[in-house]
């Protein structure tokens, strides 16, 4: 297959090439770069003309939560349906998030196990969807964000997160996760603006039980990530030696030399801030709850920039599926970085694509446009450098390949 006709944004924040081809063999990419370079495709190429915009690699969510679903309140997280119905609901979501451009994706966490078995039927072709990192249910020490339902109800949450007191049940939580099959073991350091009991200065986890799960996870090649917000949260996640952080909220600069030192990247998720303020009223968020947003979203924003300027790692993702951040709005993240954050569109769309893949540990499969690589490509209408929110538009897109193969897009009906 020949993609001609537009120009080519390869994904690692070099500047972008104008009049450039594509060309893809066996489902792996041969040659990406500019036209007269390109060495002369068979006769029989298929060819697929991209309108004169853009060529780029597939996008990465970076904090998918397949399993959510028009969450209006924390304890829409858990069994507002049964299983059997969000099981559905995940694999719609799936397949929105293919069309959305996004080729790959790493779960934030799911009820269940729900997402490793989705993974499979993704891979084994039964569903579109990204190539999915599952992570199943999450951890999170008693009484924290994820703790919310009051004792005298006797309500399990087991299907949901797995509830820890100290580094043994730590422990064993994350060697249950293990033996169902995830790739990352997501848990809660600090809790959240929405929580009135475990707010985003509060800790939910002690670092000896971050550790332990550390330790365990890492035995079995199983990585590591947390929701962490409060300063204290991020450097406790940081010494245990998690292998990213969820939101990186509240950095200041020793947690900032902290994390540069280990490289690990950060997924912020400033849009459902930004969204949880400007939607809340709407949807009847309590006024101490809009205001943590608020306070989350400045201090995210700027922990963001002070991590870009600093040659950090960033992903882009994050927490679709609330009322006010619906499935489907996923690239409005990429935009938000670029319209309020200050972020070049190059370097936004990097975080979208090479660090997507980085973060899930297939950067030598996917995330840039280069030779060897599989063909997993989003081909746009239009000059996304120009105008970043042509990423949010999937009538403009022309296909969305995985594999060499268009999945959606114009193209593929
Ligand atoms: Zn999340």
């Amino acid at each position: 297959m020949v993609i001609h006709n537009g120009q080519v944004i390869d994904g690692t924040g070099a500047a972008a090439v104008a009049d450039a081809v594509v060309l893809i063999r066996d489902g792996r990419i041969t040659y990406a770069g500019p036209v007269v370079k390109a060495p002369q495709p068979p006769a029989d190429a298929v060819r697929l003309d991209a309108r004169g915009g853009t060529i780029m690699p597939g996008l990465v969510e970076a904090h998918y939560h397949p399993t959510y679903f028009n969450v209006a309140e924390l304890a829409d997280l858990d069994i507002k349906y049964p299983v059997e119905y969000v099981t559905l609901l995940a694999a719609a979501n799936a397949r929105l998030a293919l069309e959305c451009g996004y080729t790959a994706a790493r779960s934030g966490g799911s009820l269940h196990n729900i997402d490793v078995w989705l993974k499979k039927a993704i891979d084994e072709d039964l569903f579109p969807g990204p190539r999915l990192a599952a992570s199943g249910r999450e951890i999170c020490g008693s009484a924290g964000l994820m703790d919310w339902n009051p004792e005298y109800l006797k309500l399990g949450m087991e299907g949901l997160i797995l509830l820890v007191n100290g580094p043994v049940e730590a422990r064993a939580a994350a060697r249950k996760l293990v033996k169902d099959g995830v790739e990352w073991i997501k848990t809660y350091p600090t809790g959240d603006a929405a929580s009135r009991h475990a707010d985003h200065h509060s800790l939910c986890m002690t670092e000896e039980e971050m550790t332990a799960v550390v330790a365990e996870a890492h035995n079995y090649k199983v990585k590591v990530t947390g929701h962490c917000r409060a300063n204290l949260g991020i450097k406790n996640a940081l010494r245990a030696g998690f292998d990213t952080l969820e939101h990186g909220t509240f950095m200041d600069t020793e947690a900032l030399d902290m994390l540069l030192e280990r490289n690990t990247p950060v997924i912020p998720a400033l849009q459902f801030e930004w969204a949880s303020v400007e939607r809340g009223p709407e949807f009847k968020l309590p006024q101490w709850v809009i205001d943590g947003h608020q306070e989350t979203l400045d201090a995210g924003a700027e922990s963001a920039r002070m991590i870009l300027k600093a040659g950090g790692r960033l992903g882009m993702g994050g927490d679709y599926g609330f009322a006010w951040n619906p499935h489907g709005d996923y690239a409005k993240e990429i935009s938000f970085f670029v319209k309020f954050v200050g972020f070049r569109p190059l370097d936004a769309i990097k975080c979208a694509t090479k660090t997507g893949a980085e973060i899930m540990g297939r950067e030598k499969e996917f995330g840039t446009l280069e030779a060897g690589k599989l063909a997993d490509i989003l081909v746009v209408d239009g000059d996304v450098i120009r105008d970043i929110t042509l990423l949010e538009d999937r009538t403009r897109f022309v296909a969305v390949m995985q594999g060499g193969v268009i999945k959606c897009g114009a193209s593929s009906q």
